[in-house]
């Protein structure tokens, strides 16, 4: 049975497993992310992260287990097909375009994610100029709420660290998410920066995005910005709550430190 899509979580899997060969990457996962969350996975480095972003997004087909989005089950839905549903992720490596400007690398975004329909482009007149205005409307609405209005117009190879991490949550929203993953977003972040960068992600939900899921290793941004940590070890499930509980978990501290919390 199909549920409501206005009704429960927007994203929940079950029993997620991964098994390459003899190596079980990721076993019987649960995950849910509701509305107006912003909800962390973590863990330490192979821990299964991005074998699970890699699940819930169509990249890998789970051994075991079940992918919903908004009560559909997306389980064996090819990436694209999930990306037009609302499930928009980012990747470890950039998605931005260094030639380009802000501004540009934002409408690029917007076309790339397939947002304008080949009838359009084909039987070029009105009905082009007025998606051509409304994309050019959305990227720098999109560049506002990031806080790069200052810097529209200038190259992406100009950007700080800081900026070009925020200009790559920028192009992942030119595809119009409900729910947005994104995968070590704060990478090379300094405190500041990740500071930053943690309070405009929080502004996004329930304007620009229903709910986003981050997979993050810097503990400060995760802990300031997640309602809710899933965290894993060696492919499962080690803890789940809020990041105070989390941060005064013992396994979590062991889990990382490799010793038994004081
Ligand atoms: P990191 O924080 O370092 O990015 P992670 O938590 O994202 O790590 P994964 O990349 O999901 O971890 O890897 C989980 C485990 O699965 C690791 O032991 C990894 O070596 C293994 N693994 C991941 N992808 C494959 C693959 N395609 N083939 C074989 N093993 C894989």
């Amino acid at each position: 049975m199909t549920a409501s899509p206005l009704a429960g979580p927007l994203l929940r899997a079950e029993n997620l497993t991964m098994r390459f060969g003899g190596i079980t990457a990721v076993k019987q996962v649960a995950l849910t992310v509701n509305p107006g969350e912003i909800v962390g996975l973590i863990g330490p480095n192979g821990a299964g992260k991005t074998t699970c972003f890699n699940m819930l997004t169509g990249f890998y087909t789970p051994t075991e287990g079940r992918v919903f989005f908004r009560g559909t089950d997306i389980t064996s839905h090819k990436p694209h097909a999930i990306a037009r549903l609302g499930l928009i992720r980012s990747f470890q490596k950039t998605n931005v375009m260094k030639r380009l400007t802000v501004f540009e690398n934002v409408l690029t975004g917007h076309y790339m994610a397939g947002r304008q329909s080949l009838l359009a482009t084909f039987f070029p007149g009105a009905t082009v100029r007025r998606a051509e205005r409304e994309a050019r409307e959305s990227a720098s609405a999109i560049v506002e709420t990031m806080g790069l209005s200052r810097r529209m117009n200038a190259p992406a190879s100009l950007l700080s660290c800081g900026e070009l991490r925020l200009l790559e949550v920028a192009v992942a929203l030119a595809a119009k998410p409900t729910l947005l993953m994104l995968d070590e977003p704060a990478a090379g972040l300094n405190s500041h920066e990740a500071g930053v960068f943690g309070e405009t992600l929080k502004t996004l939900v329930g304007t620009a995005v229903q709910s986003l899921l981050i997979v993050e290793h810097n503990m400060e941004l995760v802990m300031g910005v997640c309602d809710r940590i899933v965290v894993l070890n060696f492919g499962q499930m080690l803890a789940e709550g809020e990041p105070r509980a989390i941060l005064s978990n013992p396994k979590v501290a062991e889990a990382y430190l490799g010793k038994a919390a004081a």
